[in-house]
């Protein structure tokens, strides 16, 4: 563990009341987007603690460094060609960790409130008489706006932002209508597979088929990718990207302020020299 990790996690050991975690309760826990460094303070702490770690794929690697060298690990993400674990499987894994009376920490990317499942598990351990708490993340949508830049609210051009889901929605006019709204950003997680459809349905609502649109991959992460496309083409973007990795589609004119900014520090980068005159009068 590197001299700084060392330090925030004494830091965190030193902030910890005494029931941060308790046995045989369950805490899900934000991993956050991307990397370690944008986990909250608390959510490290409380990894730092956990006796039983049960965690998925969007967790970033750096974060099982918090981890205790006693603590239980149970991967239950989706690995490479191989079936992914079952809702059921992970309910019962977790309801078993906490009756053999283990802190157990529920570790997410993200928010375990935004596409995570968090409260299904809650409601699940409840039923069977476990106490489970959450602690937040910063879901995809934050963490890939300012990672990239593309704000998801902007004077004058967005008033609003939807955060929906990709996967199983419908394809009715209704659905798209109630979706397109003037002055407002689109945010899909889990929806690069369902470009296409995406595009359609927007284009069947009349949207503008130049409306921006941007795709990023791996948000936070070194790898970090942003392929900018319109609604009209992002169907073509998508294939570009295929297996990638996570990846949020971001749509609105939001996209263009992102891009404008990008272009002008791309610029500063290249020829690093700040207008004094302006500055100074
Ligand atoms: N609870 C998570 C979302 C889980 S759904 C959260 O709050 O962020 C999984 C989807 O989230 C992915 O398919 C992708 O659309 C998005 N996602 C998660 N991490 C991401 C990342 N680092 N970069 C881009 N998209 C990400």
């Amino acid at each position: 563990m590197s001299h700084s990790l060392n330090k925030l996690v004494n830091f965190n050991r030193a902030l910890a009341s005494n029931n941060d975690l308790i046995s045989g309760e369950v805490e899900i826990v934000g991993a956050g987007c991307g990397q370690l460094d944008l986990m909250t303070i608390k959510a490290a702490r409380i990894v730092s603690q956990a006796e039983a770690l049960v965690y998925d794929s969007l967790v970033s690697s750096d974060i099982l460094s918090l981890v205790s060298v006693d603590c239980q690990r149970h991967f239950v993400g989706k690995r490479c060609g191989q079936p992914s674990y079952k809702q059921d499987d992970i309910n019962a894994l977790l309801a078993k960790l906490a009756l053999q009376g283990l802190k157990v920490v529920r570790l997410k990317g993200g928010d375990p409130h935004i596409f995570g499942r968090g409260a299904e598990e809650s409601l699940y351990l409840a039923k069977l008489g476990i106490t489970s708490r959450f602690t937040a993340g910063i879901t995809a949508a934050l963490g890939c706006a300012s990672t990239t830049g593309i704000p998801l609210t902007y004077r004058g051009t967005a008033r609003s932002v939807t955060l929906v889901t990709g996967t199983k929605f419908d394809q009715s006019p209704t659905h798209w209508k109630g979706l397109l709204e003037a002055e407002s950003t689109l945010v899909f997680y889990m929806g690069k597979e369902q470009a296409t459809a995406i595009s359609a349905g927007l284009m069947a609502v009349n949207a503008d088929a130049k409306l921006p649109v941007a795709f990023v991959t791996n948000g936070g992460r070194p790898n970090q990718l942003i392929t900018y496309a319109n609604v009209c083409n992002m169907a073509e973007q998508a294939t570009l990207i295929k297996d990638s990795g996570p990846t949020l589609i971001i749509i609105g004119e939001v996209v263009a302020v992102g891009q404008e900014l990008a272009t002008l520090l791309a610029d500063i980068k290249a020829n690093p020299q700040p207008m004094a005159e302006v500055v100074n009068g």
